[in-house]
């Protein structure tokens, strides 16, 4: 294990110092939240927020992109002719990510970098970016991020983890990747391995004291799909949803896309965007056909696809870091950690419904 320790005075000289090699990104308070924004020159991340309102994965994976441009002026030799559009893919760091959305992107590769499709933006993008962890000693009352795979301190998918000890940081190196960035920060003293594996481990056993929600999923992957898919609950759980997409635009898991063109004049681009399977939209057919047509199509959708269909295909747990923002900002209060119990404690005697 090897750990850096940073003098907090030092603090805003090495970011300037890594901004002449990367684009820097962090926690900028706007108006009433954070948000993950790109610094300006000399300017810090706030590292005292709890979470920001949208994760960091926006960095890796833009809302919108433009993946092609074309032209349709028939007058033009290559008019029609799909061409790449140049993408800055210089290093990148993003600053105070916390650990469940770097889990969150973890998770989400297993859809972009597979055997058989590889993106290139998301691949390319999440290469060329560090992720600079900041460990999460103040946890929302609605994260439930330890029963979901993850935790305050969780390292996967970091490069580096930093602890705030109060006079300084400890930042503990992952990968090459986060020892080049501490390297050209010019952060390199070495912390007391002994003394520094007490205080990471103390840390992470107060901040996982302070985690209050939990979900069960031990029996997730035993029970039939079609029951779960057939359950009574789903009419229940799906009721009060407007449809209004704000948990999937929120969640750092959810990867799903539409793919546009946009022409404008005689000028053409292919834009891929981010979409919802709460929308009605989503599923549509040519034909007019939709075979997700009702809510409680789209919901079921939801759950199954987070806490079943994914568990099953990829066995690697649930497709939720238990962040919290779907529960947070969903404005009929349905709650991920109910539907999740309802589903995982299925066939144990009838169901009810309490969301
Ligand atoms: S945020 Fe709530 S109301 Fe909106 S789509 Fe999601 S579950 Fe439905
Ligand atoms: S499903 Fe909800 S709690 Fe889970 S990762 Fe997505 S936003 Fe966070």
């Amino acid at each position: 294990m090897k750990v850096i320790q940073i003098d907090k005075k030092k603090w805003a000289d090495g970011l300037k110092k890594a901004a002449d090699a990367y684009r820097l990104f962090g926690p900028v308070k706007e108006e009433k939240f954070h948000n993950f924004k790109e610094l300006a020159r000399g300017e810090l991340p706030d590292l005292g927020y709890l979470n920001s309102r949208l994760s960091p994965k926006s960095i890796i994976y833009p809302q919108s992109e433009v993946m092609f441009e074309y032209s349709l002026d028939v007058t033009a030799a290559d008019h029609h002719i799909m061409k790449e559009v140049d993408k800055d893919y210089a290093p990148r760091a993003i600053i105070g990510i916390r650990p469940c959305d770097a889990k969150a992107l973890v998770l989400v590769n297993h859809n972009f970098d597979t055997p058989e499709y590889k993106d290139p933006y998301w691949i390319r993008a999440l290469e060329s970016t560090t992720l600079v962890g900041m460990a999460c000693d103040a946890p929302c009352s609605s994260c439930f991020c330890t029963t979901a795979g993850c935790g305050p301190y969780h390292e996967e998918g970091l490069d580096v983890l930093i602890v705030d000890t109060a006079d300084d940081y400890l930042a503990k190196v992952l990968t090459e990747k986060g020892e080049k960035f501490l390297n050209t920060a010019g952060w390199n003293t070495a912390a007391d391995t002994d003394v520094a594996a007490l205080q990471l481990e103390t840390g992470r056993q107060e901040a996982e004291a302070k985690i209050t929600a939990f979900v069960n999923t031990d029996k997730l992957r035993q029970i039939d799909t079609n029951e779960l898919y057939k359950a009574p609950f789903w009419e229940d759980v799906s009721f009060s949803c407007i449809n209004c997409g704000t948990c999937t635009f929120a969640c750092p898991t959810c990867w799903c896309f539409d793919i546009q063109d946009e022409n404008r004049g005689k000028a053409g681009m292919r834009m891929r965007n981010w979409d919802s399977c709460m929308y009605p939209l989503f599923t549509v057919h040519g034909t007019g056909h939709n075979p997700r047509g009702t809510k409680l199509h789209r919901v079921r959708q939801r759950f199954m696809h987070k806490l079943k269909y994914y568990v099953d295909k990829y066995d690697v747990g649930i497709q939720c870091v238990g962040c919290g923002r779907c529960i947070r900002s969903c404005p009929v209060n349905i709650d991920i950690r109910r539907v999740c119990d309802l589903m995982n404690s299925h066939g144990d005697a009838k169901d009810s419904c309490a969301v």
